[in-house]
Protein backbone atom coordinates (compact mmCIF):
# COMPACT_ATOMS: atom_id res chain seq x y z
CA UNK A 1 0.00 0.00 0.00
CA UNK A 2 1.34 3.47 -0.83
CA UNK A 3 2.66 5.68 1.84
CA UNK A 4 1.02 9.02 0.89
CA UNK A 5 -0.16 12.03 2.96
CA UNK A 6 0.19 15.65 2.68
CA UNK A 7 0.97 18.52 5.66
CA UNK A 8 -0.97 18.75 8.43
CA UNK A 9 -1.42 21.37 10.90
CA UNK A 10 0.34 20.90 13.92
CA UNK A 11 -1.85 23.74 16.04
CA UNK A 12 -3.71 21.45 17.62
CA UNK A 13 -0.89 18.96 18.83
CA UNK A 14 0.59 15.73 17.75
CA UNK A 15 -2.46 12.99 18.35
CA UNK A 16 -4.38 15.85 16.38
CA UNK A 17 -2.68 15.14 13.37
CA UNK A 18 -2.90 11.90 13.47
CA UNK A 19 -6.68 11.82 13.62
CA UNK A 20 -6.67 14.34 10.66
CA UNK A 21 -4.69 11.68 8.36
CA UNK A 22 -6.89 9.24 9.29
CA UNK A 23 -9.82 11.45 7.83
CA UNK A 24 -8.01 11.60 4.80
CA UNK A 25 -6.96 8.04 4.08
CA UNK A 26 -3.35 9.32 4.74
CA UNK A 27 -0.50 7.12 5.65
CA UNK A 28 1.91 9.33 6.20
CA UNK A 29 2.53 12.91 6.69
CA UNK A 30 4.22 16.14 7.05
CA UNK A 31 4.17 18.87 9.62
CA UNK A 32 6.12 21.63 10.40
CA UNK A 33 8.47 21.75 13.56
CA UNK A 34 7.75 25.40 14.51
CA UNK A 35 6.07 28.09 13.08
CA UNK A 36 7.42 27.83 9.60
CA UNK A 37 7.91 31.43 9.28
CA UNK A 38 8.67 32.64 13.01
CA UNK A 39 10.64 30.40 15.23
CA UNK A 40 9.29 29.61 18.05
CA UNK A 41 8.50 26.20 18.82
CA UNK A 42 5.50 24.96 21.42
CA UNK A 43 6.70 23.08 24.10
CA UNK A 44 6.33 19.17 23.23
CA UNK A 45 3.68 17.13 25.27
CA UNK A 46 4.57 14.06 25.60
CA UNK A 47 1.53 12.15 26.38
CA UNK A 48 -0.13 13.69 23.35
CA UNK A 49 3.25 12.68 21.22
CA UNK A 50 2.96 9.08 22.86
CA UNK A 51 -1.18 8.91 21.54
CA UNK A 52 0.18 9.49 18.16
CA UNK A 53 3.07 7.16 17.90
CA UNK A 54 0.25 4.47 19.17
CA UNK A 55 -1.68 5.49 16.30
CA UNK A 56 1.04 5.55 13.73
CA UNK A 57 1.77 1.91 14.88
CA UNK A 58 -2.32 0.86 14.87
CA UNK A 59 -2.58 2.05 11.79
CA UNK A 60 0.52 0.71 9.48
CA UNK A 61 1.42 4.27 9.32
CA UNK A 62 5.11 4.76 7.14
CA UNK A 63 7.46 7.32 8.21
CA UNK A 64 6.75 11.22 8.85
CA UNK A 65 8.80 13.69 6.82
CA UNK A 66 8.67 17.04 9.47
CA UNK A 67 9.44 20.31 7.97
CA UNK A 68 12.01 22.64 9.10
CA UNK A 69 11.10 26.51 9.14
CA UNK A 70 11.30 28.35 6.08
CA UNK A 71 13.34 31.15 7.45
CA UNK A 72 15.92 28.80 8.55
CA UNK A 73 19.08 29.64 6.48
CA UNK A 74 22.49 28.24 7.01
CA UNK A 75 24.11 30.02 4.85
CA UNK A 76 22.90 34.00 4.53
CA UNK A 77 24.79 36.79 4.81
CA UNK A 78 23.42 38.01 8.22
CA UNK A 79 24.79 36.10 11.67
CA UNK A 80 21.71 36.37 13.30
CA UNK A 81 19.98 33.94 10.43
CA UNK A 82 22.88 31.45 10.37
CA UNK A 83 22.30 31.20 14.57
CA UNK A 84 18.89 31.16 14.09
CA UNK A 85 19.48 27.89 11.48
CA UNK A 86 21.89 26.23 14.05
CA UNK A 87 19.75 27.05 17.29
CA UNK A 88 16.49 25.95 15.28
CA UNK A 89 18.01 22.85 13.95
CA UNK A 90 19.40 21.70 17.16
CA UNK A 91 16.88 22.12 19.06
CA UNK A 92 14.19 20.35 16.49
CA UNK A 93 16.93 17.30 16.61
CA UNK A 94 16.06 16.64 20.40
CA UNK A 95 12.37 17.50 19.77
CA UNK A 96 12.41 14.67 16.68
CA UNK A 97 13.58 12.75 19.49
CA UNK A 98 10.15 12.09 21.23
CA UNK A 99 8.83 10.51 17.38
CA UNK A 100 11.99 8.33 16.92
CA UNK A 101 13.00 7.42 13.30
CA UNK A 102 11.38 9.67 11.45
CA UNK A 103 12.48 12.47 8.90
CA UNK A 104 13.61 16.01 9.10
CA UNK A 105 13.26 18.11 5.87
CA UNK A 106 14.94 21.15 4.99
CA UNK A 107 15.65 23.76 2.22
CA UNK A 108 19.46 23.57 2.30
CA UNK A 109 19.19 27.54 2.03
CA UNK A 110 19.88 30.80 0.05
CA UNK A 111 23.34 32.35 -0.30
CA UNK A 112 22.43 35.48 -1.35
CA UNK A 113 25.43 36.45 -3.75
CA UNK A 114 27.95 34.74 -1.98
CA UNK A 115 28.20 32.04 -4.65
CA UNK A 116 27.27 28.44 -4.34
CA UNK A 117 30.26 27.10 -3.39
CA UNK A 118 30.04 29.15 0.12
CA UNK A 119 27.12 28.32 0.54
CA UNK A 120 27.56 24.56 -0.18
CA UNK A 121 30.34 24.53 2.43
CA UNK A 122 27.98 26.78 5.51
CA UNK A 123 25.26 24.39 4.73
CA UNK A 124 27.54 21.04 5.62
CA UNK A 125 29.20 22.76 8.43
CA UNK A 126 25.86 23.78 9.74
CA UNK A 127 24.95 19.65 9.54
CA UNK A 128 28.38 18.74 11.11
CA UNK A 129 27.89 20.98 13.92
CA UNK A 130 24.05 20.05 14.70
CA UNK A 131 24.23 16.39 13.61
CA UNK A 132 24.90 13.49 16.06
CA UNK A 133 25.52 10.01 16.27
CA UNK A 134 23.33 8.88 18.48
CA UNK A 135 19.95 11.19 16.44
CA UNK A 136 17.41 8.46 15.10
CA UNK A 137 16.43 10.88 12.76
CA UNK A 138 17.41 11.55 9.18
CA UNK A 139 18.02 14.92 8.52
CA UNK A 140 16.70 15.45 4.42
CA UNK A 141 18.14 17.95 1.98
CA UNK A 142 15.07 18.97 -0.43
CA UNK A 143 15.67 19.41 -4.18
CA UNK A 144 14.92 23.00 -4.75
CA UNK A 145 13.67 24.58 -8.08
CA UNK A 146 16.85 26.88 -8.32
CA UNK A 147 14.65 29.96 -7.91
CA UNK A 148 16.84 33.32 -6.88
CA UNK A 149 20.29 32.42 -5.09
CA UNK A 150 18.75 29.00 -3.99
CA UNK A 151 21.21 25.73 -3.66
CA UNK A 152 20.17 22.34 -4.30
CA UNK A 153 18.19 23.08 -7.70
CA UNK A 154 21.30 21.01 -9.20
CA UNK A 155 21.77 16.99 -8.31
CA UNK A 156 25.53 18.35 -7.83
CA UNK A 157 25.10 20.94 -5.45
CA UNK A 158 23.44 18.40 -3.02
CA UNK A 159 26.14 15.38 -3.73
CA UNK A 160 28.74 18.18 -2.47
CA UNK A 161 27.10 19.03 0.80
CA UNK A 162 26.54 15.35 1.60
CA UNK A 163 30.36 14.71 0.56
CA UNK A 164 31.23 17.13 3.05
CA UNK A 165 28.95 15.70 6.08
CA UNK A 166 30.64 13.46 8.39
CA UNK A 167 27.81 11.86 9.73
CA UNK A 168 26.83 9.79 5.80
CA UNK A 169 24.17 7.86 7.44
CA UNK A 170 22.41 10.90 9.20
CA UNK A 171 21.75 12.59 5.96
CA UNK A 172 19.72 11.84 2.87
CA UNK A 173 17.41 13.89 0.05
CA UNK A 174 14.13 14.55 -0.19
CA UNK A 175 12.92 14.72 -3.72
CA UNK A 176 10.13 17.26 -4.64
CA UNK A 177 8.31 16.08 -8.17
CA UNK A 178 7.93 20.21 -8.28
CA UNK A 179 11.12 21.85 -7.83
CA UNK A 180 13.03 19.32 -9.47
CA UNK A 181 10.96 20.09 -12.90
CA UNK A 182 10.98 23.57 -12.48
CA UNK A 183 14.87 22.67 -11.53
CA UNK A 184 15.16 21.77 -14.72
CA UNK A 185 14.83 17.63 -15.30
CA UNK A 186 12.39 16.18 -17.28
CA UNK A 187 10.52 13.84 -15.47
CA UNK A 188 7.33 14.35 -17.48
CA UNK A 189 8.92 12.16 -20.42
CA UNK A 190 12.21 10.49 -19.22
CA UNK A 191 11.83 9.84 -15.02
CA UNK A 192 14.22 7.03 -16.06
CA UNK A 193 16.82 9.16 -16.77
CA UNK A 194 16.46 11.58 -14.47
CA UNK A 195 16.88 8.56 -11.91
CA UNK A 196 19.71 7.51 -13.56
CA UNK A 197 21.49 11.08 -12.93
CA UNK A 198 20.02 11.20 -9.37
CA UNK A 199 22.30 7.72 -8.62
CA UNK A 200 24.78 8.49 -10.80
CA UNK A 201 24.69 12.20 -9.11
CA UNK A 202 23.85 11.32 -5.69
CA UNK A 203 23.23 7.26 -5.38
CA UNK A 204 19.21 6.24 -4.88
CA UNK A 205 19.74 5.04 -1.62
CA UNK A 206 20.00 8.76 -0.79
CA UNK A 207 16.31 9.17 -1.83
CA UNK A 208 14.31 8.60 1.66
CA UNK A 209 11.00 10.78 1.02
CA UNK A 210 9.77 12.64 -1.55
CA UNK A 211 7.44 15.64 -2.00
CA UNK A 212 4.40 15.57 -4.63
CA UNK A 213 3.02 18.47 -6.25
CA UNK A 214 2.63 19.71 -9.71
CA UNK A 215 3.96 22.63 -11.01
CA UNK A 216 2.26 25.90 -12.06
CA UNK A 217 5.49 26.22 -14.50
CA UNK A 218 6.50 24.48 -17.51
CA UNK A 219 9.94 22.65 -16.51
CA UNK A 220 13.12 24.87 -16.26
CA UNK A 221 11.29 27.85 -14.59
CA UNK A 222 13.03 27.85 -11.82
CA UNK A 223 9.77 29.42 -10.23
CA UNK A 224 8.40 27.08 -7.29
CA UNK A 225 4.71 27.78 -7.66
CA UNK A 226 2.71 24.56 -6.66
CA UNK A 227 -0.05 23.49 -8.39
CA UNK A 228 -3.13 20.96 -7.31
CA UNK A 229 -2.39 17.18 -8.43
CA UNK A 230 -3.46 17.41 -12.45
CA UNK A 231 -3.80 21.41 -12.63
CA UNK A 232 -0.07 22.23 -13.70
CA UNK A 233 2.62 21.11 -16.01
CA UNK A 234 3.56 17.63 -14.79
CA UNK A 235 -0.22 16.22 -14.86
CA UNK A 236 -1.86 13.37 -13.25
CA UNK A 237 0.31 10.96 -15.63
CA UNK A 238 3.94 12.50 -14.48
CA UNK A 239 2.57 11.71 -10.85
CA UNK A 240 1.38 8.25 -11.36
CA UNK A 241 4.46 7.32 -12.81
CA UNK A 242 6.61 8.57 -9.85
CA UNK A 243 3.77 6.93 -7.37
CA UNK A 244 3.90 3.76 -8.87
CA UNK A 245 8.03 3.89 -10.28
CA UNK A 246 9.47 0.07 -8.80
CA UNK A 247 12.28 2.73 -7.39
CA UNK A 248 10.01 4.82 -5.78
CA UNK A 249 6.79 3.17 -4.63
CA UNK A 250 7.99 2.78 -1.25
CA UNK A 251 8.97 5.89 -0.10
CA UNK A 252 7.05 8.05 1.41
CA UNK A 253 5.09 10.63 -1.02
CA UNK A 254 4.03 14.23 0.68
CA UNK A 255 1.57 16.29 -0.91
CA UNK A 256 2.21 20.31 -0.77
CA UNK A 257 -0.40 20.93 -2.71
CA UNK A 258 -2.55 24.48 -2.16
CA UNK A 259 -5.23 22.35 -0.51
CA UNK A 260 -7.59 21.97 2.47
CA UNK A 261 -8.27 19.07 4.39
CA UNK A 262 -10.99 18.24 1.75
CA UNK A 263 -9.03 18.59 -1.17
CA UNK A 264 -6.34 16.55 -0.22
CA UNK A 265 -8.76 13.52 0.80
CA UNK A 266 -9.43 13.49 -2.89
CA UNK A 267 -5.81 13.89 -4.38
CA UNK A 268 -4.83 10.96 -2.19
CA UNK A 269 -7.79 9.01 -3.31
CA UNK A 270 -7.29 9.81 -6.48
CA UNK A 271 -3.45 8.54 -6.45
CA UNK A 272 -4.57 5.63 -4.71
CA UNK A 273 -7.07 4.92 -7.45
CA UNK A 274 -4.20 5.73 -10.06
CA UNK A 275 -1.80 3.60 -7.91
CA UNK A 276 -4.25 0.53 -8.53
CA UNK A 277 -5.17 0.29 -4.36
FE1 LIG B 1 9.88 22.24 1.30
FE1 LIG C 1 8.62 20.54 -1.10
ZN1 LIG D 1 8.12 24.41 -3.21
Amino acid sequence: MLKIGCHLSAAKGYEHMGKDALKINATTFAFFTRNPRGGKAKAIDEEDVKKLLELLRENQFGKLVAHAPYTLNPCSKDEKTRDFAYMAMSEDMQRMEYTPGHYYNFHPGSHVGQGVEKGIEMIADLLNRVLTPQQSTIVLLETMAGKGSEVGGKFEELAEIIDRVELKDKIGVCMDTCHVSDGGYDIIHDLDGVLDEFDRVIGLEKLHAMHINDSMNPMGAHKDRHAKIGEGHLGVETIKNVITHPKLKDLPFILETPNELDGYAAEIALLRKEAGE
